[in-house]
């Protein structure tokens, strides 16, 4: 009747973890139209289509609410034209639902968006634990060289919204390189919420158990 304690071995490099009982990949060939520079995304699928760009492992003990979900992500290392490598991002389907993200290896930053398009932007290393909030559209930036891998937690009833960003024609800032480091620049391909998709996004907080 109660769930078994367990423990699981993160591998720092790998993101493997033991007892993960998920997993899904996305190959670059997946991540079409969320980069900027078009002819550069073709070439890369050209010659890597079908690798792996980021992989999650993760546990999902049950679906109830109260419950977490936890596990690790790996991104590949890289850049689209000047964009560095990201995730396809998303806001929990339940918006209020909170996130954390702890960096494993690698080197890397959080994006991070209101409803309303106001940016933040949270670096990530190993041993730094990046909180994000309720309510806030992320997605993963590896500004580094080499893979970026950091392990997350999150409650079991907040479902993913990949759309929101799909919808808005990306998030409000992309992440380009900037001689060593990395810089934001404005997304040309913006469009700000309308005040009838943000009053979605606040009536999705109230979504039943089974209605995600
Ligand atoms: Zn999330």
């Amino acid at each position: 009747m109660y769930t078994e304690p367990s423990a699981h071995r993160i591998d720092p490099a790998s993101g493997a973890m033991t007892g993960q009982v998920g997993r899904y990949q996305k190959r670059f060939a997946d991540l079409a139209g969320i980069y900027a520079d078009s002819a550069a995304f073709a070439d890369l699928v050209k010659t890597r289509g079908e690798e792996i760009a980021y992989t999650v492992h993760e546990v999902r003990p049950a679906t109830s609410h109260g419950d977490l979900i936890f596990g690790t992500t790996f991104m590949e290392p890289g850049k689209v034209g000047d964009e560095f490598f990201l995730t396809r991002g998303h806001l929990h389907a339940r918006a209020n639902r909170p996130e954390t993200y702890y960096g494993e290896s690698g080197q890397g930053l959080m994006l991070l968006e209101t409803p309303e398009g106001e940016t933040r932007i949270v670096e990530v290393a190993p041993r730094v634990m990046v909180y994000v909030p309720p309510m806030w559209v992320h997605r993963s930036v590896n500004t580094g060289a080499e893979p970026l891998v950091m392990s997350f937690c999150y409650p079991a009833d907040s479902g993913q919204d990949y759309g929101i960003i799909e919808r808005s024609g990306g998030m409000a800032s992309r992440i380009v390189a900037d001689g060593t480091g990395w810089k934001a620049i404005p997304n040309k391909q913006y469009r700000r919420r309308s005040a009838d998709q943000v009053a979605a996004v606040l009536a999705s907080c109230d979504r039943g158990q089974d209605d995600l």
